[in-house]
């Protein structure tokens, strides 16, 4: 399993995270099953955004609506640990309800692509995706 994103894509995320290395950044991830096509920031509505992340349901929604109507397909999320790895947290798996989306998770100066999968082996709610940047 393995999904794709543009050099340029994938160094605009990675400065986005850079920029803010007092709180989680976060947003929402669409394309296909092959390649991860537009990144959309969102806020993050978490009560503290210095170790959570949540992202604005408002975005959220809109986002699905659109998919609904016809529009890009949404594949997940992304968001950041700042001073983490880029792995999910236990915290992260105990809000990992969104079976089969993406969490791309910027962390150390890398990002790491995780599929949520109840049961998954890691973290008991997500299994690893390989990200190639191309
Ligand atoms: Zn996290």
């Amino acid at each position: 399993m393995a999904i794709r994103i543009s050099r340029a894509l994938f160094d605009c995320l990675m400065a986005e995270a850079a920029l803010a290395p007092m709180r989680e950044i976060c947003g929402l991830l669409f394309g296909t099953d092959e390649r991860i096509e537009a990144v959309e920031p969102a806020r993050n509505v978490a009560v503290d955004p210095a170790r959570w992340f949540e992202v604005d349901p408002a975005a959220l929604f809109t986002a699905i609506r659109a998919e609904r109507a016809g529009g890009p397909r949404l594949l997940g999320h992304y968001h950041s640990h700042p001073s983490g790895v880029a792995a999910p947290s236990a915290q992260d798996a105990a809000t990992a309800f969104d079976a089969g989306r993406l969490w791309l998770i910027l962390g150390g100066g890398e990002a790491l692509v995780w599929r949520a999968v109840p049961g998954g082996p890691v973290q008991g709610a997500f299994e690893p995706v390989r990200l190639v940047v191309d």
